[in-house]
């Protein structure tokens, strides 16, 4: 099979290009998002939102390549066999690349690894993403933007599973950039429309360490349904007709005009008196390390 550019060997099928093709073509595709939604600026301090896996690998990457001026964090959530993994090949990346990193783990914040607040009736994703993402948001104080790797396939599943789920709240976080809201650091996500087999092969090619072991918990996640049966009909094509779809409904919808007030135990927002980590840590007897700001 020969590139649709030219006559090397394809080493992708749709698109159908050689490694060269397709690298200038996936940098290209995360480029026009960049500047379609206006997602850096040249004055931004970016920090990514590194787990050492894939997809954040690359957009670390792809923002330095871009000249952002960028920094990686991480959250070690506490899960044996999977982050420590994955950390050792962050630490690597960073080093070789000279990007600062900065890393933050549940024990020294919560008091615990997310392996140890696990039982029969918890849900583990539902802890590890309450925690993860008030973590992320205390720690990027400072930054203009935090850039996430959530690529074409894991925000198609984040808007299917909010509509489900009746989360309309959360349908206003599957967004390239999230809005201007005061307590949080916007977020944004260079690889909006680009799908995760994709970003797969482009790290290959490139040749980044990255550990494609999947978290232990993934089978018991609600999204693991939902990405089976997306993956089981959608095209690339349907999933980028869901996320074009969706931003055309949010931006009549405006469902980004949210107030938030301040937690009352950590001081991050929040619409109730007590943030859901601290909720949730309360939940679990574990305010520990939690501290006001
Ligand atoms: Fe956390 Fe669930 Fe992701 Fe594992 S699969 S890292 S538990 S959100």
């Amino acid at each position: 099979m020969k590139c649709k550019q030219c006559n090397e060997k394809a080493v992708f099928l749709n698109p159908k290009l050689c490694k060269k093709h397709f690298i200038e073509d996936f940098e290209n595709r995360v480029k026009e998002t960049i500047k379609e939604f206006n997602l850096v600026k040249k004055s931004d301090k970016i920090v990514v939102a590194c787990s050492g896996g894939k997809d954040s690998t690359t957009i670390l990457y792809l923002l330095k390549k871009f000249g952002a001026n960028v920094e990686a964090l991480s959250i070690d959530e506490g899960i044996v066999g999977y982050h420590n993994k994955t950390l050792k090949d962050l630490k690597g990346f960073c080093k070789e690349y000279k990007i600062k990193l900065k890393i933050y783990s549940f024990e020294d914040n919560i008091g615990k690894k997310l392996d140890n607040m696990i039982d029969k009736k918890s849900l583990p994703c539902t802890i590890c993403g309450t925690f993860r993402r008030s973590l992320m948001n205390k720690y990027a104080k400072g930054y203009d933007k935090i850039a996430t790797g959530h690529n074409m396939d894991d925000e198609s599943q984040a808007v299917l599973m909010n509509l489900v789920n009746s989360n309309t709240d959360l349908l206003n976080h599957s967004v390239p950039i999230t809005k201007k809201l005061k307590g949080f650091v916007q977020k944004i996500k260079p690889l909006y429309f680009i799908p995760e087999k994709e970003v797969a092969a482009y790290s290959l090619l490139k040749g980044f360490n990255v550990n494609f072991t999947e978290c232990p918990y993934v089978n018991l996640s609600f999204r693991q349904g939902i990405r089976d049966k997306l993956n089981s009909y959608a095209t690339r094509q349907m999933k980028t007709n869901i996320l074009r779809k969706h931003l055309q409904v949010l931006s009549v919808l405006e469902l980004n005009k949210q107030d938030y007030g301040k937690c009352s135990i950590c001081g991050q927002p929040s619409k109730n008196k007590i943030c859901r980590a601290c909720e949730l840590a309360k939940n679990l007897n574990k305010t520990k390390g939690r501290t006001n700001q």
